[in-house]
């Protein structure tokens, strides 16, 4: 991602946590940033790896996983837990509200695809789980598969 639309992002973000009464600080916009400019999720020790090279500072794991946590609740960043690794949600610009995050996850260059599925759907999926008597702690999805481009770029 380019270091402009990288920089249009995080403004957005500061600008809506600012509409909220939070405040996006120097720190988690630059993890924010570590984040937006990995192609692949990045577990919380990879973070603190890429802000030091980036950056040239280094973290406290309990300080990059409590930054990790506001960035969660504002749904700026979501975390994987099949993984426990973290990916900037694609949707900080869109002005839409934001659904239940589903995750595509390709096997071979582990990029991530961020979907938002119809709340129908899933409030379906949920409703036929129940059905079977088991309790889900979440909602999330995460489907492994091949992405478009390690498919060959076979278009559909
Ligand atoms: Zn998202
Ligand atoms: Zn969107
Ligand atoms: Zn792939």
């Amino acid at each position: 991602m380019q270091q402009e639309q990288v920089q249009r992002i995080i403004n957005k973000a500061r600008q809506e946590c600012g509409s909220h009464g939070m405040r996006l600080t120097d720190k988690r916009g630059k993890v924010l940033e570590v984040l937006l400019q990995s192609d692949a999720p990045l577990s919380a020790y990879d973070v603190i790896d890429e802000y030091k090279q980036k950056f040239t500072e280094s973290l406290s794991a309990m300080s990059v996983y409590r930054m990790l946590d506001f960035l969660l609740q504002n749904n700026l960043v979501h975390k994987l837990e099949t993984t426990n690794q973290y990916l900037a949600c694609s949707h900080i610009t869109c002005e839409h509200e934001h659904e239940i995050p589903q995750f595509l996850i390709c096997d071979q260059c582990h990029t991530v695809k961020e979907l938002g599925l119809r709340k129908s759907l899933i409030k379906e999926l949920k409703t036929s789980i129940e059905k079977t008597g088991f309790a889900l702690s979440g909602q999330q999805l995460e489907l492994r598969g091949l992405c478009q481009q390690c498919q060959g770029g076979v278009k559909n």
